[in-house]
């Protein structure tokens, strides 16, 4: 395949417990974006279009990839942008998630 080139893609709603604690994921081995069936209605479409983008994104580096895609989500859904950040804010779980995939990246980062 050509960079660049549109591939066909799909969504699902999965169960929390096939995601949790993350709200959606982007399998760009099947083309599929994943997106938690509990979230609410305004942070479901921040989540899609989240996903969607990392479908379609070929830039390196996770961090840099996750600020990309969620700036995208957030110029196209701000308000679910909002709601998922006060969620995250309030969610220890959540909060342990991410911490513990920044100091992932940045020590993976500081190796390489
Ligand atoms: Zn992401």
């Amino acid at each position: 395949m050509t960079p660049g080139t549109p591939r066909a893609w799909s969504v699902a709603f999965v169960e929390p417990k096939l995601l949790s604690p993350a709200y959606g994921h982007a399998d760009r081995k099947r083309m599929v974006a994943l997106v938690r069936a509990d979230l609410p209605g305004c942070l479901k479409p921040n989540v899609l279009c989240h996903e969607l983008f990392h479908l379609r994104d070929d830039a390196e580096g996770w961090l840099w990839r996750e600020l990309r895609a969620n700036v995208y989500a957030a110029l196209h859904f701000p308000l679910g942008f909002v709601v998922g950040t006060l969620m995250t804010l309030g969610s220890a779980e959540r909060r342990r998630f991410y911490a513990a995939l920044i100091k992932s990246h940045v020590r993976r980062q500081g190796n390489g």
